[in-house]
């Protein structure tokens, strides 16, 4: 099933061509990295798919809503219901705790008490329960990043978005962060599009996409087993 569709995006920056005319679907339980040199546009077509910033032309749908057509208010709620966000440098809320942090997402499609226990459940799974209470300065790059993960995840979300999620990371928790990634993709079945210029980050995922100059400049399947539903 496809869930997300982005149909002949282009963007410009003054006048300067960003993206041109890139057209990609997402199937549910996906694991796509983009990748491609700095400045290609990945984090830009990122922002667009994801309607934290618009693009000067074409439609992005995912389960059939279309971005461009919500108002501001219903697109920042639809973004908050549907999509989870994962950025280089965590974002985590620095005066809460770990498990806080989780819970302020938390709240928005469920009850408190189901909000308690979806977060303790995720932080069991991404092996922070016993940091939960850790505010974000006592936890290590790799564990606020694993933190972050688990954040995304509150609510379900129907597809995660990660810029650069080891951008700011050495490579032992840049290695645990993709691991994390990839059981969040395999085993809790959560469709992941990510944005890497690293090559070992993107071995972790089944679609590498390479954009340069604005466009898809070519399309690599690296695992079609696990497509198969
Ligand atoms: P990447 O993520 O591949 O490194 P970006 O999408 O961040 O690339 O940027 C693509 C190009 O767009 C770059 O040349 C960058 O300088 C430019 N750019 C990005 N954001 C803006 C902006 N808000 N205003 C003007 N130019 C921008
Ligand atoms: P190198 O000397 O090759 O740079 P590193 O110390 O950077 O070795 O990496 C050690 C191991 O960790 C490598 O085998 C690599 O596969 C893995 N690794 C490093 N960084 C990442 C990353 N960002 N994502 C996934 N795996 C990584």
């Amino acid at each position: 099933t496809i869930i997300l569709k982005a149909q002949n995006i282009n963007k410009k920056y003054g006048r300067t061509p960003i993206l041109n005319g890139i057209s990609l679907n997402v199937e549910e339980g996906q694991f796509i990295a983009i990748m491609g040199n700095s400045g290609a546009g990945k984090s830009t077509l990122l922002n667009c798919i994801s309607g934290m910033d618009q693009p000067d032309s074409g439609k992005i749908l995912l389960l059939d809503n279309e971005l461009s057509r919500m108002s501001n208010r219903d697109l920042a709620s639809f973004r908050a219901k549907n999509m989870g966000f994962i950025f280089q440098d965590f974002r985590l809320l620095e005066d809460m705790s770990l498990l806080d942090n989780l819970l302020v997402r938390g709240y928005l499609k469920q009850s408190k008490s189901d909000a308690l226990k979806q977060a303790n459940d995720l932080l069991d799974k991404v092996q922070l329960l016993n940091v939960k209470n850790h505010y974000p300065s006592q936890l290590s790059g790799g564990q606020k990043q694993r933190g972050a993960i688990a954040r995304a995840l509150m609510n379900n979300p129907e597809i995660v978005f990660a810029d650069e999620p080891t951008g700011a990371l050495n490579s032992a928790a840049g290695k645990q962060v993709m691991e994390t990634l990839k059981f969040v993709n395999v085993e809790l079945k959560t469709t992941v599009l990510m944005v890497t210029h690293d090559v070992r980050s993107a071995s972790y995922c089944d679609q590498i996409i390479y954009l340069s100059d604005g466009k898809i400049l070519g399309n690599l399947t690296l695992d079609y087993s696990k497509n198969i539903s």
